[in-house]
């Protein structure tokens, strides 16, 4: 049995943090340095590495992440709109490698992002 990633121990509350949203799938909890206002992390149990190792046979998962993430900005209440951001990779400015959507709100974005 591989090491858990710290997502993985957030979501199992080994490290302890709110989770404003759980299911059998995924949980979603606030970034611990905040881009914007509203910044959750929505995240897989399954400890995916990235985007890019996502497979055929995740593309319910993958859905169901992006539905959440819906959900949740919902109950944020950012009704203005907000940004789904997924980092892939060294270019991507990706930290930590568990797959996770960023929910930014809260502010009005900028584009082209840096
Ligand atoms: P990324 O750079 O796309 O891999 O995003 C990783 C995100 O995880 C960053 O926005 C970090 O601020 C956030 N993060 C790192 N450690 C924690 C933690 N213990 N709790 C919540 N968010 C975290």
């Amino acid at each position: 049995m591989s090491e858990k990633t710290l997502f993985q121990k957030i979501l199992d509350q080994d490290i302890p943090s709110e989770l404003v949203y759980q299911d059998d799938q995924c949980g979603a909890f606030r970034d611990i340095n905040p881009q914007s206002p509203t910044h959750l992390l929505v995240v897989p149990r399954e400890p995916l590495p990235g985007i890019a190792d996502m497979e055929e046979r995740h593309e319910t998962l993958i859905g169901h992440l992006f539905r959440i993430a819906t959900e949740v900005a919902r109950r944020e209440g950012l009704d203005h709109g907000y940004r789904l951001v997924i980092n892939q990779g060294e270019h991507g400015q990706q930290t930590v490698p568990h797959l996770h959507i960023h929910v930014l709100g809260g502010r009005p974005m900028s584009w082209p992002p840096g």
